[in-house]
């Protein structure tokens, strides 16, 4: 099988990330989206059944799109669905202990994970973790065709990592020491952005041209798509929704901001602030757990960080106007104890005419952020954008 995708000129391209994102399809529904005609159609898509990347989906899966006209076009009236198992991904999402990584196919579907500490967070020590995460997940099988990890920091070129906090890094040329220790083809993105591109092509927004993804945990995190595609800058992943004032009473951010997202809704904000308030240091779930039982201390921070997240949601929805908002992340348990002051919190800074705001609330799941860094490595792929070698 000669699945050479990014060999393909771009309209071929065109087909295959449809049918990946949007199929099974029919023919005819394929045709309308990119504007082809049949005859073009047909042209793009037989190299791409012959090499295996696209297969006639079964019958059970014909698409309601189906016309009535389509038989008489003389091809076979299957819906043209992606050959899942034609490549393999490999994702990890670093964080500053450890290394999350899964094995994904084609369709972003995990077929397999692993989980290993970082010992280090020196350069060489977490490339020999991702590494040993690679080997572990591919077993000597099939090769993936592209690595992709993601840090919660700042990526450059979508190669070098130039800021990352929580692992005290900077200017790491990451894909180039993966690339030269596993020989795959590396992607490094910021991970709040790759689980968002993860959503919007596999996930909670597929199917939304227009979309926010909002993630509270260690810092507040923030991806933005619009016209079907990220909204990407060079300073993206230097956490900057996390300064958007809130005016709600904190202790002040790193910045010297009071109030501002960062000071109020982050897991070192409340915890700081609960335990301050109990008069002993409190881990995250012992602040939610003491709020819900009645703690006056512990419940005013939480209420505080509750109404805090529904405002900053608001301002996402007042400002960007999206379909819906996905909200997770680590510090999401509280968003979901607490949903119904969040919600009062998002209303009183919208107006009533307004639709209510599609808010998609997502446990958190570290397989997840994982697989948000296998897609932005399949992306590049399927886009015909390969990391440079
Ligand atoms: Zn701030």
């Amino acid at each position: 099988m000669t699945t050479a995708w990014a060999e393909r000129p771009q309209s071929s391209r065109a087909v295959a990330v449809e049918v990946l994102r949007h199929g099974p399809l029919s023919r005819v529904e394929l045709a309308r989206r990119l504007a082809l005609s049949q005859g073009t159609l047909t042209r793009l898509t037989r190299p791409l059944l012959d090499e295996g990347l696209l297969v006639e989906a079964p019958d059970a899966a014909r698409a309601g799109a189906e016309s009535p006209e389509e038989p008489r076009l003389g091809r076979p009236a299957q819906p043209l669905a992606i050959a899942a198992d034609a490549h393999h991904f490999v994702g990890v999402k670093l964080t500053g202990s450890s290394a999350h990584a899964v094995l994904t196919d084609l369709g972003a579907d995990v077929l397999a994970g692993a989980v290993a500490p970082l010992p280090s967070t020196e350069p060489a020590a977490v490339v020999d973790a991702v590494a040993a995460l690679v080997g572990e997940l591919v077993g000597g099988g099939r090769r993936p065709t592209a690595l992709g990890v993601s840090v919660g920091g700042h990526a450059a070129d979508h190669r070098r990592v130039t800021s990352a906090p929580f692992l005290h890094w900077s200017d790491v040329s990451l894909a180039e020491l993966l690339e030269d220790r596993t020989g795959l083809p590396t992607t490094v993105e910021n991970d709040v952005l790759a689980l968002t591109e993860a959503e919007h092509w596999f996930g909670a927004a597929r199917g939304c041209t227009r979309f926010a993804l909002v993630t509270i945990g260690a810092g507040v995190g923030y991806g933005h798509v619009v016209h079907d595609r990220l909204v990407s800058s060079p300073d993206a992943g230097f956490g900057l929704v996390g300064h958007w004032p809130l005016e709600v009473p904190s202790s002040p951010c790193p910045r010297g901001h009071r109030g501002c997202a960062a000071s109020v809704l982050t897991i070192p904000a409340i915890t700081e602030a609960a335990s301050a308030a109990v008069g002993r240091p409190l881990a995250f779930d012992e602040v939610v757990d003491l709020a819900l039982a009645g703690d006056p201390g512990a419940g005013r921070v939480v209420a505080d960080a509750a109404r805090g997240t529904g405002r900053l949601l608001a301002a996402v929805a007042n400002l960007t106007m999206p379909e819906k908002i996905v909200l997770t992340g680590d510090g999401v348990r509280l968003a979901l104890e607490l949903a119904p002051q969040v919600r009062a919190g998002l209303d009183a800074d919208r107006d009533p005419r307004a639709a209510p705001v599609a808010l998609d609330v997502q446990d958190f799941d570290f397989a997840e952020w994982a697989r948000g860094a296998a897609v932005v490595a399949l992306q590049r792929f399927v886009r015909g954008r390969p990391a440079p070698r």
